[in-house]
């Protein structure tokens, strides 16, 4: 077989034999009812991760982030989020059809805002304006090229939306990447996790991505708020049955392939590091946590980029007219990284 590297997305990742086998052994029993040992107990430990109460396991995290805009939201209501942001761009328009609202788009710095940024962007209350009723962070935020939000700047805004009285959505789809980025935040369970979490009124994470699970979404907040994103999970068309085969996938990720996200990152630093260096790449953006984005010298498109990187059997993704994206991931080894390295420096892309 020919030699390739796939660095398209971290969703490639394919379940481990270990993932399997807690699959395999996971009892199960119809979650319709409530009586799947495998994914209450699930539930319960992703709740008490992130310092809330409820949670309630999702397909995708497409589903989870418009089961909690639907919630927060009536018909006709404003939601302020970040112009890069995945719940604008990449869930088909889902805000307008699935809830009714209206967006209002920030230009942040790789996605990341202030509370500033938001002040100014409320709607009086007024009828001529649409009701301003939801800030929705992305953190890491996947189109600003995985960049990682502050503490502080999070600290910010929770204030600011309690003082304004609006609820704060974290998609969280790449939290994780995003806590170890941020240091200490190896185990779960520390208490890293659940100060983090309750910064946030509701909170959607993935376990598809860097973690390596089949599928998987878990939205958490309130006992309330999950309630009622239950009952929107069932008109979405996403109530399961025997999900504790899913759920044990999950849950062995977050014991097992979380710690592991650190390699991902180191990874991203490497190809960051020879990309930079490339004749046909004009910058690299900031290589924070495993996704690498950068931009292509002009008379060169992304899509050719792309297409040259192919012949070398590296797989990559044009991001615009102009970039490209690279994500590293668990299966793609240190090996397969060392030699990704050593082919982009001696082909064409670096002629
Ligand atoms: C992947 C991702 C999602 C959810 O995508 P699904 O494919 O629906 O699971 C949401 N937000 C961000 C930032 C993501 O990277």
């Amino acid at each position: 077989m020919k030699w390739n590297a796939d660095f398209r997305s971290d969703t490639l990742t394919r379940p481990t034999e270990a993932m399997l086998d807690a699959m395999h052994q996971a009892p199960t029993g119809d979650d319709v009812f409530a009586e799947d040992p495998t994914t209450e107990a699930f539930q319960d430990r992703c709740a008490a991760l992130f310092g809330h109460e409820a949670a309630l396991f999702c397909p995708s995290g497409t589903m989870t982030n418009q089961i909690a805009i639907n919630v927060h939201t009536r018909p006709g209501d404003e939601v302020i989020c970040d112009r890069m942001a995945h719940i604008y761009n990449y869930e088909g328009g889902g805000i307008a059809r699935n809830s009714g609202a209206s967006v209002r788009l920030l230009h942040g710095d790789h996605g990341r805002f202030t509370w500033n940024d938001v002040a100014t962007e409320i709607n009086p209350a007024d009828s001529h304006y649409a009701r301003t009723s939801l800030v929705c962070v992305e953190d890491t935020c996947n189109r600003g090229g995985g960049a990682v939000w502050s503490l502080d700047s999070l600290r910010e805004i929770k204030e600011g939306c309690i003082q304004t009285n609006m609820p704060l959505h974290l998609d969280g789809a790449r939290c994780w990447n995003a806590m170890i980025a941020r240091g200490n935040s190896r185990v779960p369970e520390s208490q890293a996790w659940s100060d983090y979490g309750r910064l946030f009124d509701s909170i959607s994470v993935c376990f598809s991505k860097g973690l390596g699970a089949p599928a998987g979404s878990v939205l958490i907040g309130s006992r309330a708020f999950i309630e009622e994103a239950h009952r929107v999970r069932k008109v979405f068309g996403g109530g399961m049955r025997q999900i504790g085969v899913l759920t044990a996938a999950c849950n062995h990720a977050l014991d097992v392939e979380l710690p592991r996200l650190q390699e991902d990152h180191q990874h991203a630093q490497q190809l960051g590091a020879v990309l930079e260096n490339l004749s046909r790449v004009k910058a690299v953006d900031p290589v924070e946590t495993n996704i690498v984005i950068f931009e292509i010298h002009a008379g060169l498109t992304a899509d050719q980029f792309v297409e040259w990187a192919q012949q070398a059997g590296i797989s990559c993704f044009a991001f615009g007219p102009q970039r490209v994206r690279m994500v590293t991931h668990r299966d793609l080894s240190a090996d397969q990284i060392a030699e990704t390295c050593e082919r982009l420096t001696t082909s064409v892309l670096n002629g």
